[in-house]
């Protein structure tokens, strides 16, 4: 510890003066998460003034202390000019020498030269790549080569270095001089935990050539873990191909292990099983991990458990335990302890003396220019240090930047606490253990779920995680079933007889041959009947207590969790949807059950506001009979939230579902009369909209329409729920969720990482079906060109398939009609626009529905590829020279649905906020995947008529609001 201390840098050090910059940053929160988004937008700026005007809007947002951002508004955002570019001028120079600090060289010449200089001091090299997150194929092939290269530049040159005994071997014989680390997920744009067989396949088919080339070159390769969701996938492929006989006898080859992940342990044991198996060592690079943070976000909000632990000293505990481990088997997992936490390096030194490991035979790592003092003592000390040291542009290296910069500001890095005082070297020793977090922030427990802020009672069905094994087991064993059941029939019945009409052969657009099952459909005569049936119920259904109707969700909800896997099956053959989409559907329908119990017992409680002597009640009743019609993308979802809205209001309901999801909807209900709804007070009218629409609109005994489908249709409806005809009593209420043409905008400064992969999970998943989906993205001219290269390169790799294969990302479009019209677009486009990608769907249109994505440039905002809604996996990009522009175009179209922008500047997301057409306004994430109560969703103009389903005003459309006063005063005294 005192040597340590000792070679501390100095006063007179420029690192001195930059750690003590970082100290004081890090006592300013507000400061320093402004200067950290500043220094990620950086790589996007190309000019002084970009880069001046940024500085000016992300430190103008700095609130604490008072006089700093006084400051910074008088110097930095409303100084004169000339200063705020010299200014920005500074900042672009603070920040590349910061990059140069972590990151060891641009090229391999620069490259070269720093490991020289590290071995000159003793110490071995681990070298890491930083490049841009990969898209697609053609990505993934320039990653290979990038490697390729490196073995090739670096490997010669590296041989003919003088030896140095303690880098250059160890008990077992000589170690290789290059050591690379390499990240699966850059060799394949298909790296998918839920697809392991396609992601295995495509990651061994660049990883296998590396491997032997690095083999032949005696080089040592190290592989990356990454987060937890691709995890069980890494060690999956590692464990593939290292089994294979031509890599089974090589050492020279690495993983890392995270001590901060809950299955460490587990992992550790099943790894040295493996490794006895296999026969060989493997090296373990034994850290506790970077992503704390990232990876307890996003279990949070995905209500999945946290994989990492909650409390530092757990992870500094397993870190000494699976040192130990290491030791113990040091001849099958060799052991190199990445840390720079001095009480759990002396920890493995300590546990490698007492089991007999050589310094020789197992390694110290550390961070290229983050422990150097502590790295010169080990070393000194006789140990072998590797510096794991990131090469490459230091533009695409922000990311790490700021990783790395964030590790040397936590209060929870062991050097920085040493470093800062305030912190007794009795605490920073001792042994990890409850209460010991000796300069550890404050973590938060998980609590297992998503809930919203307004939403008390609520909590989002977490969706399946399907990086584990056993979600992806039960889904497939559940789609095998249902493969063997269909083709049934499918009898319903509308007050207590069947219908009369024909029969509905649904089937399998992944599949034609197959028959999903068949459906009895109802004639005009069967749905006046059904709506007889239930304005007969109403007085039954609205008198019975809201508790019992809430319970009635409840049930349903809890039917739905039993029936989870198989309920997504059936969307996965009947809706084309592939699992995860499937997945999502069955968990919003959960969602729906949960939120409306919930938000229906708010409103039973009614309002009061009584004065002495009056008693004033504003309450609620029910409309009477509402028809249902739903559309076929969100075959349980949709229909579900508007049918059970309306049930436990107090309503009855006709339910007409779509021609094309009909067996799922005679599931839906079922589940719904199970749970206790009345079946006279549930009516399904499967069947044709136009022959069926006349009658459940127009029924005299309908009160109300919640129709989600086509904007055609929805006008339609609306238009003829407003004649009045004999017998009715009221004015029908209509809601209608329609279409869209939603966009979305690349601002020049968007990280270019995150917008590709969000606009084409906007535009391709469920093959641009979902109403969300984006067709239109709307792009500045300065990152157009590289932006649209990038766009088709990731849409170009997505794997086409039908809907039941869990490597599929685009499956097939709905029907035989909706491929037409999809078709016809196509060929309309490739008249107007510039066809810039076309994945043929190949053999699989013999079989099914398909059609790959489409994107067309060139786009102009008149074109109907701009303007009018296909459905389907099509993109239309447009150019534009500004954002006034880009906002006019996206403005430009008769709906409003939902839209997003991808931008860094604080300002261009206002404008977003506050100028954007659109009911739901996604910043810097995809446009799709809205969750109940987290996203209440639906638009404006052409794109709906009333409320957001999932939000707090839905259920109020489907009640009638009442007021009662009552005089409580009786000659002279008020009854209570
Ligand atoms: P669609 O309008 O063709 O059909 C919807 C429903 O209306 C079906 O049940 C259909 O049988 C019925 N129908 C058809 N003609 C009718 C008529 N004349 N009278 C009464 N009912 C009639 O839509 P679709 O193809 O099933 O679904 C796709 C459309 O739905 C897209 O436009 C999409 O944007 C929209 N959609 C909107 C939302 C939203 O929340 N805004 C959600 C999902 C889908």
């Amino acid at each position: 510890m005192q040597l340590v201390k000792a070679a501390q840098p100095r006063v007179w050090q420029p690192r001195w003066w930059n750690e003590r910059l970082m100290a004081w940053l890090m006592g300013q929160p507000s400061l320093r998460l402004q200067a950290f988004r500043f220094i990620d937008a950086l790589p996007s700026l190309s000019t002084r003034d970009a880069v001046a005007e940024h500085l000016g809007e992300y430190l103008g947002e700095v609130r604490e202390p008072p006089w700093i951002a006084r400051l910074i508004e008088r110097v930095v955002v409303g100084g004169p000019r000339p200063f705020a570019r010299g200014l920005a001028g500074l900042a672009r120079w603070t920040a590349a020498r910061m990059a140069r600090r972590f990151i060891a060289g641009a090229d391999f010449n620069g490259v070269l030269a720093t490991t020289a200089r590290l071995r000159r001091r003793g110490w071995a090299c681990s070298l890491d790549f930083l490049g841009e997150v990969v898209v697609g194929d053609v990505e993934a092939d320039q990653h290979r080569a990038m490697y390729e290269a490196a073995i090739t530049s670096l490997a010669p040159s590296m041989a003919s270095w003088p030896e140095q005994s303690r880098l250059d071997r160890d008990s077992r014989g000589p170690l290789p001089r290059l050591s690379l680390a390499i990240k699966l997920s850059s060799l394949s744009a298909r790296f998918r935990a839920i697809d392991r067989e396609g992601a295995t396949r495509d990651v061994l088919s660049r990883l296998r050539p590396l491997l032997r080339q690095a083999r032949r070159a005696e080089a040592q390769v190290y592989i990356d873990m990454e987060n937890h969701a691709v995890k069980d996938l890494v060690l999956h492929i590692v464990r593939t191909v290292l089994e294979e006989p031509e890599f089974r006898d090589w050492e020279d080859v690495g993983v890392a292990l995270q001590a901060y992940l809950c299955e460490a342990d587990r992992d550790f044991e099943t790894m040295l099983e493996w490794v006895r198996r296999r026969g060989t060592p493997i090296w373990v690079r034994l850290v506790k991990g970077a992503y704390w943070d990232f990876e307890t976000i996003t279990a949070r909000a995905n209500g999945w458990p946290v994989p990492v632990f909650s409390h530092k000293w757990e992870s500094d505990a397993a870190f000494e335990r699976l040192a130990e481990r290491l030791m113990v088997h040091a001849e099958w997992l060799r052991p190199a302890l990445g840390s720079h936490n001095l009480r759990s390096l002396a920890h493995g030194i300590a546990c490698a003396r007492t089991h007999g490991v050589a310094d020789g035979d197992w390694e110290v790592q550390v961070l290229y220019g983050m422990a150097d003092p502590l790295a010169a003592q080990l070393a000194a000390a006789g140990h072998r240090v590797r510096v794991y040291a990131p090469f490459g542009d230091w533009l695409p290296g922000m990311a790490y930047l700021v990783r790395r910069l964030l590790e040397n500001t936590s209060n929870e890095s062991f050097l920085r606490a040493g470093a800062a005082g305030g912190t007794t070297e009795e605490e920073l020793l001792m042994t990890p253990g409850p209460g010991r977090d000796a300069f550890a922030v404050a973590t938060t427990e998980s609590d297992g779920g998503t809930k919203p802020v307004d939403a008390e009672d609520f909590r989002n069905e977490p969706l399946s995680d399907f990086s584990r094994d056993e979600p992806r087991e039960q889904l497939q064993e559940a789609v095998s079933r249902l493969d063997g059941q269909l083709g049934q029939e499918w009898p319903v019945l509308v007050g207590g007889q069947p219908l009369s009409g024909s029969r509905l052969v649904s089937e399998n657009p992944s599949d034609v041959s197959q028959v999903v099952g068949i459906v009895a459909t109802a004639t005009v005569a069967d749905a006046g009947r059904a709506v007889l049936t239930a304005s007969a119920a109403l007085a039954d259904w609205s008198r019975r207590p809201m508790s019992e109707r809430v319970d009635c969700l409840r049930r349903a909800a809890g039917l739905m969790r039993s029936r989870r896997w198989e309920l997504a099956a059936w969307a996965i053959f009947e809706s084309g949807k592939p699992w995860a989409e499937a997945d999502a559907d069955v968990a919003e329908t959960i969602d729906f059950c949960e939120y409306y119990a919930t938000q229906a017992e708010r409103m039973d409680t009614g309002q009061r506001f009584d004065v002495p002597g009056e008693v004033n009640w504003y309450g609620y009743r029910p409309r009477g009979v509402v028809s249902v019609i739903s559309p076929w993308n969100f075959p349980l979802a949709i229909p579900a939230g508007m049918t059970v809205a309306a049930l436990v209001t107090g309503n009855t309901v006709v339910f007409k579902p779509a021609e094309q999801s009909s067996v799922i909807a005679v599931q839906l209900v079922g589940i719904l009369h199970d749970a206790g709804v009345p079946p006279e007070a549930l009516q399904l009218v499967p069947g044709n909209g136009e022959e069926l629409g006349p009658v459940l609109v127009g029924h005299p005994e309908v009160a109300m329409v919640a129709f989600t489908g086509s904007r055609e249709v929805g006008l339609a409806i609306n238009r003829q729920a407003a004649e009045t005809v004999v017998g009715q009593r009221a004015v029908r209420r209509v809601i209608a969720e329609m279409g869209g043409k939603n966009a979305i905008i690349v601002d020049g400064n968007a990280d270019l990482d995150v917008a590709v992969d969000g606009v084409v999970r906007s535009a391709f998943s469920y093959a641009g079906q979902k109403c969300s989906a984006c067709s239109r993205v709307i792009v500045l001219e300065s990152v157009h060109d590289v932006f649209v290269e990038r766009l088709i390169d990731a849409a170009g790799s997505l794997v086409v398939g039908p809907a039941r294969d869990p490597a599929t990302s685009v499956g097939p479009v709905i029907d035989a009609g909706s491929l037409e019209r999809i078709r016809s677009a196509i060929q309309q486009g490739r008249l107007s626009a510039r066809e810039m990608l076309a994945v043929d769907a190949g053999e699989l249109v013999q079989q099914g529905h398909f059609v790959g994505p489409h994107v067309f440039t060139d786009v102009l905002p008149s074109d109907p590829l701009a303007q009018e809604e296909f459905f389907g996996p099509l993109l239309a990009v447009l150019r534009v020279p500004d954002l006034d522009e880009a906002f006019r175009v996206a403005n430009g179209t008769e709906y409003a649905l939902t839209g997003g922008i991808f931008s860094r500047s604080p300002s261009s997301l206002e404008r977003a906020r506050s100028e954007l057409n659109v009911g739901n306004l996604y910043l810097n994430r995809e446009i799709t995947g809205a969750m109940v109560g987290r996203h209440p969703f639906g638009g404006y103009r052409f794109s709906g008529i009333g409320s957001k389903a999932g939000g707090p005003d839905y259920l109020g459309q489907f009640v009638i609001p009442v007021h009662v006063a009552e005089n409580t005063l009786r000659q002279g005294f008020a009854i209570e």
